[in-house]
């Protein structure tokens, strides 16, 4: 029987549940694992798919000719293809293999940005941003005189789009945007953004690392220029992340990294690059991370992002109706439109205290500055406590985690 049978509407949770052995580890019995935001857990299929490889035909790729080595890069080069589809991808060769979403901007803002970026032009990205889809564009705008603008996070923890009109000007060249907030949960209407964008030629760049676990996704229909995210956000290994560009684009740009597997041909000078996608990828790859993402976009497949999107909203939704009411509790971001991250701060608490009483109880979720160092600015605040929700995560977890504010709310407020 196949995953996609044993698993009925809405998901069985339970069943999931059965193929990640990280909830069977006996020393995290009882774990309420609330953190998929920061990263995801592992199904046992990747898991597998990796320990295959490694035990079974490790080696490297594109330069062999005996059969382990075909088995290896005919791997690599199906995962390729699968990201493709995932993503509705034109082709496969639009697809680059980096080691996560920071180091993906990075190769635009230095391959693209360094060859295009102009004094003068404009570079226009959120005040909602991770740090990986900021701090690149600062520096690029720096090395190459541009000037970052930026579309402003109202205190509803949403992007003021109707700005976009006085924004996008003639000289902006660049627009970089999160499509969904790893702090707010906010989604943005990055199609909206796009549009606007192209009316004066600029090139858009998407951070996808918090969307694609979540949402089905589609570059060709959004018409965006990069599209970037991280394999172990959606199930898949760590050290494997996704560069998407169109192809004109990924043409036009330069390589980032060079050495071996990236050239056509060299001499004592000068080298000409490989054809896509090689062109990008210098160097060894991390072969079996390729190969496991593959199995985990092939886990996500089989249960149907349609279905995970709406079990993360249900979980959401029932979260959030019974927080809302809670005197104590603030939550920021939206209601509506939101993927299943929720933060929060319990009144007169560091988040910190908030995050080290829940792990008392055994529930893990985040606390800090969540690397948007922009939002906690124009929030006026130093930092949320975060519970974040995935595929594995049920019902009765959102009940204990709301027990467990409940809780916290008492125990804290003896201290008050
Ligand atoms: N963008 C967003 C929205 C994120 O949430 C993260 C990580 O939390 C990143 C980018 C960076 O991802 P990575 O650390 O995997 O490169």
């Amino acid at each position: 029987m196949s995953l996609a049978e044993t698993i009925s509407e809405p998901l069985n949770v339970e069943e999931i549940r059965r193929s990640f052995p990280i909830f069977n580890y006996p020393e995290n019995k009882g774990l309420i694992y609330l953190d998929s935001a920061a990263t995801t857990q592992r199904p046992i299929q990747v898991l597998e798919t990796i320990r295959k490889f490694n035990e079974e035909y490790n080696s490297n790729i594109h330069r062999s000719a005996y059969k382990l080595a075909e088995r290896a890069t005919a791997g690599y080069e199906c995962a390729r293809l699968q990201i493709a589809q995932f993503i509705g991808a034109a082709h496969p060769h639009e697809i680059i293999f980096t080691r996560g979403a920071t180091e993906a901007v990075n190769f635009v803002a230095i391959g693209w940005g360094n060859k295009f970026l102009k004094p003068g032009d404009e570079i226009l990205i959120s005040e909602m941003e991770h740090h990986s889809n900021l701090v690149p564009w600062q520096m690029a705008a720096k090395r190459n005189g541009a000037i970052l603008k930026f579309i402003s996070l109202n205190q509803n923890g949403e992007l003021e789009l109707e700005a976009l009109d006085d924004l996008v000007t003639e000289r902006t060249r660049l627009v970089a945007i999160t499509h969904a907030s790893n702090v707010l949960g906010s989604r943005v209407n990055v199609k909206k953004v796009i549009e606007k964008a192209h009316q004066v030629d600029a090139v858009v760049v998407v951070d996808g690392a918090q969307h694609v676990p979540h949402a089905r996704v589609n570059v060709e229909d959004l018409d965006a220029d990069f599209y970037l995210f991280s394999g172990h956000k959606m199930l898949g290994p760590m050290g494997i992340g996704i560069l998407y560009g169109k192809e004109k684009h990924l043409d036009a740009m330069d390589p980032v990294l060079f050495g071996g597997s990236m050239i056509d041909d060299v001499n004592y000078y000068e080298s000409t690059w490989a054809e896509l996608p090689w062109k990008f990828e210098a160097g060894t790859q991390n072969i079996p991370a390729v190969i496991g993402l593959g199995a985990a976009i092939e886990f996500l497949e089989q249960i149907g992002m349609e279905r995970i999107e709406a079990h993360d909203r249900s979980l959401t939704e029932y979260c959030l109706n019974q927080l809302e009411p809670l005197e104590k509790i603030r939550i920021f971001g939206p209601h509506r439109q939101r993927l299943p991250v929720i933060s929060f701060a319990i009144a007169g608490i560091h988040a910190h205290d908030v995050a080290t009483f829940f792990d008392s109880r055994n529930i893990a979720i985040r606390s800090g500055h969540h690397c948007a160092r922009l939002i906690m600015r124009k929030l006026q605040i130093s930092s949320t406590a975060r519970a974040s929700f995935y595929l594995y995560n049920s019902k009765e977890e959102i009940d204990k985690f709301i027990r467990v504010i409940h809780e916290a709310i008492g125990y804290f407020s003896r201290w008050n």
